[in-house]
């Protein structure tokens, strides 16, 4: 299979709706990215990267950071973790705080808001928010061979001074007692991993091993074992995309998460791991072009754990 001629078909595809959808405006730093950036990247088992476009700007990768806040929390706590976050699809809102009331205090599922704070909670030691996000960008720099993956601290302090939605998500789970941490330790952990900035290349490269069942293809590094990664790959197929993973499942059929900067990163089981930037969000804050670009990249491919 002829992946980079794929990929220019896939661009040649986007490039009428190039610019579509919203860009995220609740911070400065989001609001001023260019529409138009469209960049994609496929990383394969042999550790190559198939890219074409913006695939090596870095972007803000917000929400997808909770894919590898929650391998880290299982490989940390095992099934434990079950007994402080569900695994159902939400069908809310990424920032959603009604079900919270319902469910005492126990989020959905940790790709929302909600559930990825009380998994940062859990790779809190002895209260020390920057060993925590230490150890993830320490983890990204491994997984993606690529010592240069950082924080932008200027979307760190953005997502702190507008954080007043995930601070209540915070305080209403600790009134519940579903939080060990004190609120602003784990929050502080929490805006840095959502403001970690990738490009799709580093993106691909760092999730490849949920493609082969939680082992690096390349270094051969056991990351999570085969069962853990099926399950992950579960989670991010019905919960990936808050309110839109159905429709996501149905366009695409592979797991996925999508965050706010516009990024959506893909797992192909057995194939590669695939990463897409356009900063147009749909309502459900989904890139709309990135969407777009995977429908097409699938149809091209094949590729569906639908068989
Ligand atoms: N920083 C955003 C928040 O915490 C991330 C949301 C997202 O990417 N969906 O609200």
């Amino acid at each position: 299979m002829d992946l980079d001629k794929i990929l220019e078909a896939v661009a040649e595809f986007v490039e009428p709706h190039r610019g579509k959808g919203k860009v995220a405006d609740y911070i400065p730093a989001l609001a001023s990215v260019d529409p138009n950036k469209f960049g994609m990247a496929v990383a394969t088992r042999d550790g190559t990267c198939h890219k074409i476009g913006d695939a090596d700007e870095c972007f803000s990768i917000q929400s997808i950071s909770k894919v590898f806040t929650f391998s880290l929390a299982l490989q940390k706590v095992g099934d434990t973790l079950w007994e402080r976050v569900g695994r159902e699809p939400s069908g809310s809102a990424f920032n959603s705080i009604v079900q919270l009331e319902h469910e005492r205090g126990i989020p959905r599922n940790p790709l929302i808001n909600a559930g990825a704070i009380v998994v940062t909670d859990h790779l809190i030691d002895n209260g020390d928010a920057d060993a925590t996000t230490e150890m993830l960008l320490g983890v990204l720099r491994d997984h993606a061979e690529d010592e240069s993956i950082a924080i932008d601290m200027e979307v760190a302090r953005s997502e702190s001074e507008t954080g007043a939605r995930n601070r209540s998500l915070a305080h209403f789970m600790a009134s519940f007692g579903n939080l060990d941490n004190d609120v602003e330790t784990i929050l502080s952990a929490y805006f840095r991993h959502c403001a970690l900035a990738l490009s799709c290349s580093q993106l691909a490269r760092a999730a490849l091993f949920l493609a082969f069942d939680g082992k690096d293809p390349v270094t051969r590094e056991r990351i999570v074992t085969p069962q853990r990664c099926r399950r992950i790959n579960a989670v991010m197929m019905t919960c990936g995309h808050y309110d839109n993973s159905g429709d996501f499942a149905f366009r695409i059929g592979l797991p996925g998460k999508s965050g706010v900067g516009g990024g959506v990163l893909v797992i192909a089981p057995g194939e590669g791991a695939i990463a897409v930037w356009s900063p147009g969000l749909n309502e459900a804050g989904t890139s709309t072009v990135g969407a777009l670009a995977l429908e097409a990249l699938v149809e091209q491919t094949g590729w569906s754990v639908f068989g």
